[in-house]
């Protein structure tokens, strides 16, 4: 299934990741020096010009003027731009006048105004994010390569169709698919079409491969793009496993203009769109930047954004800068690679902190298991985690190899380090179930969460 691309793009010793030069040559710079005044420059002229043209960060802002940014660290006497601010303030956020705007992204996720998100962008936004996906994709596609876009958004102006026009001038041949509904039909363009690359949302992806190998089908692929969710390394590992593939993290939501950073060769973490977003890593509760290998919540501020610029915005993923340079020799920042939110960690009775990243773990390294679903509870007798598997080939419950799959998942979380530690202390028992019906990510914004059902207010961040 190769276009013979996988040979030639495998590189003998690694080389700096090509988003580099790139970085460096939209912010007008020579070496990373150069970057930092570009930024400073860029992030001063997005406050003063918010502050002009923006209602909500004329308010916002009042008290900072430009000068107040001598350097890049001063970033940190800005205030927070946050989910709810873009729920409720809606249009007062945009920068230009309505008819400038080309695309209007509609997210509906759960917030505590009701409201949805809308994100707005001009064409000249627009324009920067499929720059940003040619160069990100040419980490792993090149010109010969044909490349199936299981993404949402195949609309002019959606990311599946900005991602095509950006490896349309990359040379590649796009095949935009949109996200998996069913699974055979996608598995068989993806043969018919003979596509090297894909590029899914995680869950969407390991179905194919599941059904690939249930179905007998061998398949190979040159690389994947994993997208849209955070990347559990369970399911890498059976992606380079099933489809002999390399396997690459894109980390972007649709507020960083759905492009943030990709993962190089040396998969050491995630290189980022440094020209035109600033990112920081600080303390989730105290918002305090943090310094490089400490976990904390990502934040970034737009610098070249033209509707609606976010300064500081406070993104929910947990990250850490990866101190020390790149293995693959790059100077640019090197971003941990996403696993969780704030929210996806739950403290039971004991103090444990079972977090969803180390159920995920567990569970996508069972054979078979496509997704599942947690509930945490409590009742007389304790606290309890019940666990509903979706797997390849029927329900976890019924036959063909059910009951085993259910005795390899309880296993698997039972080694789960607050799964153990509760379970050993006889507080926390563990029911694993087969999904009553099959679910579906659907446009992959449904994410997996452990659904907190405890009668008690109790505290979960
Ligand atoms: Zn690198």
């Amino acid at each position: 299934m190769t276009s013979g691309g996988r040979a030639a793009l495998e590189p003998t010793a690694l080389e700096p990741t090509p988003l580099e030069p790139w970085v460096l040559r939209r912010a007008g710079a020579t070496d990373m020096e150069g970057l930092r005044r570009h930024q400073l420059r860029a992030l001063r002229e997005t406050v003063a010009r918010a502050r002009r043209r923006s209602r909500f960060y004329a308010d916002r802002l009042a008290a900072v003027e430009p000068g107040d940014i001598a350097n890049l660290d001063d970033v940190a006497r800005l205030p927070f731009t946050t989910a709810d601010d873009v729920r409720r303030e809606g249009m007062r956020l945009l920068c230009v006048s309505p008819g400038a705007v080309a695309r209007v992204v509609t997210l509906l996720t759960s917030g505590t105004t009701g409201e949805p998100k809308r994100i707005h962008f001009s064409a000249a936004d627009q324009e920067l994010t499929v720059d940003f996906f040619e160069h990100g994709m040419s980490v792993l596609a090149g010109p010969r390569d044909r490349v199936l876009i299981l993404l949402p958004g195949e609309r002019p102006g959606g990311v599946g169709e900005l991602l095509a026009r950006g490896l349309e001038r990359l040379g590649a041949t796009p095949l935009p698919h949109g996200p998996v509904g069913d699974v055979d039909a996608a598995l068989d363009v993806l043969e018919a079409e003979r596509a090297s690359v894909v590029v899914g949302i995680p869950v969407q992806v390991l179905a194919l491969v599941r059904r690939g190998v249930s179905r007998g089908r061998a398949l190979r692929l040159a690389s994947v793009l994993l997208s849209t969710d955070h990347v559990p390394r369970a399911i890498v590992s059976t992606l380079e496993r099933d489809w002999d593939c390399r396997v690459f993290n894109h980390y972007g939501t649709t507020e960083m203009g759905l492009g943030g950073g990709v993962e190089c060769a040396a998969h050491a973490g995630l290189h980022l769109r440094e020209a035109d977003l600033l990112f920081e890593v600080v303390d989730p509760l105290s918002g305090v930047p943090l310094p490089p290998g400490q976990e904390g919540e990502v934040v970034f501020s737009t610098l070249t954004r033209e509707a609606m610029p976010l300064i500081r915005y406070r993104t929910g993923d947990l990250s850490s800068f990866v101190p020390g340079p790149c293995p693959c020799g790059s100077r640019l920042r090197l971003l941990s690679t996403v696993r969780s939110r704030r929210g996806d960690v739950a403290v039971l009775v004991g103090g444990e902190r079972l977090r969803l990243a180390d159920l995920d773990e567990a569970l996508f390294g069972v054979d078979d298991v496509l997704d599942f679903r947690a509930r945490l509870g409590a009742d007389g007798e304790g606290e309890w985690l019940a666990v509903e598997l979706l797997c390849e080939g029927g329900s976890a419950g019924q036959g063909g190899g059910g009951a085993a799959r259910q005795r390899r998942a309880a296993a698997a979380l039972a080694r789960v380090p607050a799964v153990a530690a509760a379970g050993a202390a006889g507080r926390l028992r563990v029911d694993v179930g087969a999904a009553v019906r099959p679910w579906s990510s659907g446009d992959g914004t449904g994410k997996r969460t452990i659904r907190d059902e405890r009668p008690q207010e109790t505290e979960t961040r």
